[in-house]
């Protein structure tokens, strides 16, 4: 046998390096030599040899072991199967995205992570955006699959049973040996007789046809809360698919899209607001009404007030999702010059161009 590379320096970590430390070393090597992303021949072997340092290292009872007596001793104490056993694999991938694939290198391992679990279902829905502000609950209806009504979901026909698994023994699972790059590793397969249901069913549910599940046009309401942004998902656990087997449903994410509203422009929590007001109330100064979402309310537009300038009303805006307190609604000015005047109203401005002596067009018609 080949001499054994010591297992520190196969991670690159100092003897006394912690297990966050330990941890972080192998993730960035298994990123580095996991066989999915790297096709070198050298990747397996090596991937090999940082896993089995992983798998002592992280665990304190075999690091102790192994640091009293090397691989020698270590290797007397420890079959390959045994410095796997136990080995937490699952945290290091889990955020790495190939949980699977380590599972299917490894073979076997954990059951969890197999877990039957139904499909998630996604579904729009639109609100406005006083609804947006107030938040609002919304009847959506989705098709999906749920536990049948006849049967309870066992498949079984009302007034019968079904049977337990002989060959599996209800479990839903059997054991077969595998070979992997570890040595023979025992492998969970899903039972060929009951086809992973731990069940055989002589009677069927005519409703369901044995299989538990029916599909069914569901209404659910769902709570959009207030200050919701467009595109946001909710997520409602458990109201996705139902699966068989008491497998855990699946959850439903509900993507708000919230309507652009005709008078408020949003921006985050803020909302703006165009007020257009007149010349002589620009120069003079008015108390001006404007809306808000909680009523109207009257602001005063100051003596001189120039085009494009702003006016804030604290608090007025949109309310802050998941959370206290509310934007701000911003008030620009606009002027709104007529279109059509009466011939008093040519005459006052005509005087009032002479008066500021500026240039005015004569003798325009309009057409009231
Ligand atoms: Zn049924
Ligand atoms: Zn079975």
């Amino acid at each position: 046998m080949s001499e054994k590379k010591d297992y520190y320096e196969v991670l690159g970590v100092k003897r006394e390096a912690s297990k966050d430390e330990i941890k972080d070393a192998y993730r960035k090597l298994a990123l580095q030599f996991h066989p999915d992303r790297n096709k070198s021949p050298e990747a397996e072997e090596k991937f090999k040899e940082i896993s089995e340092a992983y798998a002592v290292l992280s665990d304190d009872q075999k690091r102790q072991t192994y640091d009293q007596l090397g691989h020698s001793g270590f290797d007397q104490r420890y079959s390959s199967e045994d410095i796997f056993r136990g080995a937490d694999f699952d945290s290091v991938f889990r955020d790495m995205g190939f949980g699977d694939l380590f599972r299917t290198f490894f073979g076997g391992g954990d059951f969890s992570e197999q877990r039957n679990r139904g499909q998630d279902v996604g579904v729009n829905v639109e609100v406005t955006l006083e609804e947006a502000a107030r938040g609002v609950e919304k009847e959506i209806e989705i098709p999906r699959t749920e536990r049948c009504d006849t049967c309870g979901g066992s498949g079984a026909a009302p007034g019968t049973q079904a049977r337990v698994c002989p060959r599996c023994g209800g479990s839903g699972q059997v054991q077969i040996q595998h070979k992997s790059a570890f040595g023979m590793l025992l492998q969970v397969a899903s039972c060929p007789q009951c086809r992973g249901k731990g069940r055989l069913i002589e009677t069927p549910c005519p409703t369901c046809r044995g299989s538990g599940l029916v599909r069914k046009r569901r209404k659910i309401t769902v709570r959009v809360p207030p200050g919701i942004d467009d595109g946001f998902q909710l997520r409602l656990r458990g109201e996705g698919e139902n699966v068989a087997n008491n497998g855990e449903p699946g959850d439903l994410y509900v993507i708000v899209h919230v309507k652009q509203h005709l008078q408020f422009l949003r921006e985050g929590d803020d909302l703006w607001y165009v007020a257009m007001i007149t010349y002589p109330q620009a120069a003079l100064g008015a108390d001006i009404a404007v809306p808000t979402f909680e009523g109207q309310t009257t602001i005063k537009i100051h003596p001189g007030t120039q085009v494009g300038e702003t006016i804030t009303l604290r608090g007025k805006g949109m309310p802050r999702f998941r959370t206290y307190g509310k934007g701000d609604l911003n008030i620009r000015i606009g002027i709104s010059v007529p279109d059509k005047l009466t011939g008093p109203q040519k005459a006052l401005l005509e005087q009032l161009a002479k008066e500021f002596g500026t240039d005015v067009q004569k003798g325009h018609k309009f057409h009231l």
